[in-house]
């Protein structure tokens, strides 16, 4: 059984003063929730005071972007000791607005990818088509290629420590969420190229989430699907309550499929 994992994904949103009672708002509100692990992704500056609101329960910090290097002469940039240091477990790595937006290519990411699991965090792999992609058919082989180049180099039993998320970038803050049947097909696609990367057995465990869109409304029939082990959140995540909302649903759905 994958444990069900929700990762609230707040983007850059959130000065201290929105990010103190929101985080606030979804602790109180998972006071009870079992059976699934969460994850909150503030901005940089809010890790900290994030973390001070999240010590004690059990929700998880986490970062949405790293350096690969552990330190050095890099003007701008964040390393990961810096993020464990402050209590951060998980590292959001090619999201789809970095590899758009920063022009952050496979390469980069793999490397990132790396330098995140030698320092004890766990990497959040991004991949995901464009429409343009999809409308040509070539959904199942951009998702490979990122997979692929994202986990070059990666040993094993390394490959036991990534999340995945697939989030087909049609689907980001769009409104429009893949359906369960077509997230479960590309779920099952990298669960077997995982197979081949690693084993079958560490393949069986490694959470595939699906990101794009996840809304309380929808959340039930996507977390119903046995291939999608959780969701990636953005826009959802930014309200406590609709947060809160879809990590139970969650949870009770990989309860019914636990049975
Ligand atoms: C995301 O940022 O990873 C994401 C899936 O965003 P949204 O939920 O807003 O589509």
């Amino acid at each position: 059984m994958r444990m069900p994992l929700c990762v609230g994904n707040w983007k850059m949103f959130g000065t201290l003063a929105e990010a103190r009672p929101l985080a606030t708002g979804v602790r109180d509100g998972l006071r009870r929730a079992k059976d699934v692990e969460v994850v909150l992704c503030p901005p940089f500056t809010a890790l900290a005071a994030v973390g001070e609101i999240l010590a004690g329960s059990p929700l998880v910090l986490g970062a949405q972007n790293c350096h690969p290097e552990a330190s050095g002469a890099h003007t701008g940039e964040i390393a990961p000791p810096m993020l464990t240091e402050l209590g951060c477990r998980y590292v959001i790595l090619g999201h789809s607005e970095r590899r758009r937006e920063m022009g952050e290519p496979d390469e980069l990411i793999n490397r990132k990818v790396r330098s995140a699991l030698a320092q004890g965090l766990t990497p959040i792999l991004c991949v995901g088509e464009t429409a343009e992609e999809r409308r040509q058919g070539l959904t199942f082989t951009t998702v490979e290629g990122q997979l692929r180049a994202g986990l070059a180099e990666v040993g094993a039993e390394a490959i036991a420590g990534v999340v995945l998320a697939y989030e087909p970038v049609w689907a980001i803050g769009t409104g429009a969420n893949a359906t369960p049947a077509q997230a479960g097909e590309v779920h099952g696609y990298l669960r077997g190229l995982l197979s081949e990367l690693a084993s079958k057995d560490i393949a069986g465990s490694i959470r595939i989430l699906y990101g794009g869109s996840v809304k309380p409304e929808n959340v039930e029939l996507l977390a119903a699907e046995p291939e999608i082990d959780g969701s990636l959140v953005g826009g959802a995540s930014l309200s406590a309550q609709g947060f809160v909302t879809i990590v139970k649903k969650t949870a009770r759905a990989g309860a019914v499929r636990g049975n």
